[in-house]
């Protein structure tokens, strides 16, 4: 019915942006080591031993921003249970096809629903070219289940079995069903997607990737929306860092760095 144009609304290739990040800390005399899982923390006398699956690294503060897997490193670094928990959403996609890709000329979103952490389908045009419809969010079966059919049965109950994510459910399950329900139907995906432009038809929409996001549920059922930055003795830990954590990833460095250097 209304609008609000704003001109200044962009997007970058984020994957260009994480490389810069990665250059200029190298450059400073950062070291980076990429496929090393951190598999268990053992804390001796103020110095901590992260054990990776290619070596151990000692230090004496952790600071883990682990997405999806935050709560777990986080927890490798306490003796109490730790009161939020990752529960895993998929956000799946539609491309529009390129003939009907005139339809969207600006990033077009929806006003949030402030009840819910997730914004709603909305349309982006990417920087590569191509217009990516979506997405919806569903519960997904494994933390980096980017695929309906990706099962992994412990994470599964574990989230079943979390109290919070029981209250998430009790409370939201319609909406649950919803995205469910958009998720294997086309004619509905289109049909929320028409909120935004009345004129895109099912037939304009091919299939897109998907996404995983790392939503921190505490133990009575809050869905965490603001960034939630825990530290203990041994470690400062990121447990919540859902959209716009990119958008605001020097601001949230600029305030964990500020965390690291009082300890120094
Ligand atoms: C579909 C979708 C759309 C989004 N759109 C936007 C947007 O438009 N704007 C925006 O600002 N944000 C957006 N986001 C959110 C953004 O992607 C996240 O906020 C951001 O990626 C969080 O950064 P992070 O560093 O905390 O976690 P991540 O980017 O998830 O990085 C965590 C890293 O830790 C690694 N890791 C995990 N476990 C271990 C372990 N045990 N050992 C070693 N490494 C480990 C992972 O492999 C990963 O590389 C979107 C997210 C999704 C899913």
């Amino acid at each position: 019915m209304a609008a609000i144009h704003v001109p200044q609304t962009g997007i970058v290739d984020y994957k260009v942006v994480a490389e810069k990040y990665a250059e200029k800390f190298q450059q400073l005399g950062g070291e980076i080591f990429l496929g090393h899982t951190v598999k268990g923390i053992k804390n001796i006398n103020g110095i901590s031993t992260i054990e990776t699956s290619r070596g151990d690294f000692q230090t004496k503060l952790t600071i883990n921003c682990a997405g999806l897997y935050s709560d777990k490193v986080a927890q490798m670094n306490q003796k109490e249970s730790l009161d939020v928990k990752i529960i895993p959403f998929r956000g799946e996609y539609y491309k529009i096809k390129k003939e009907r890709e005139y339809l969207v000329k600006n990033l077009i979103y929806p006003v949030p629903d402030p009840n819910f952490p997730f914004l709603g389908v909305h349309f982006t045009r990417m920087m590569k070219g191509g217009v990516e419809a979506g997405p919806n969010a569903v519960l997904a079966f494994q933390r980096e289940g980017y695929k309906r059919s990706q099962v992994n049965f412990g994470e599964l109950s574990e989230t079943l079995a979390w109290p919070g994510f029981q209250k998430v459910a009790a409370k939201y399950w319609k909406t649950g069903f919803g995205e469910l329900y958009r998720s294997f139907s086309k004619t509905a995906f289109t049909h929320a997607l028409k909120e935004l432009i009345p004129d895109i038809q099912e037939s304009d929409l091919v299939d897109g990737g998907a996404g995983v996001r790392a939503q921190a549920c505490d133990k009575t059922g809050g869905l965490l929306d603001d960034f939630s930055i825990k530290e203990n003795e041994f470690s400062i830990n990121v447990l919540n860092a859902p959209s716009p954590a990119a958008t605001s990833s020097l601001s949230i460095g600029d305030t964990v760095s500020e965390l690291a250097l009082k300890r120094f």
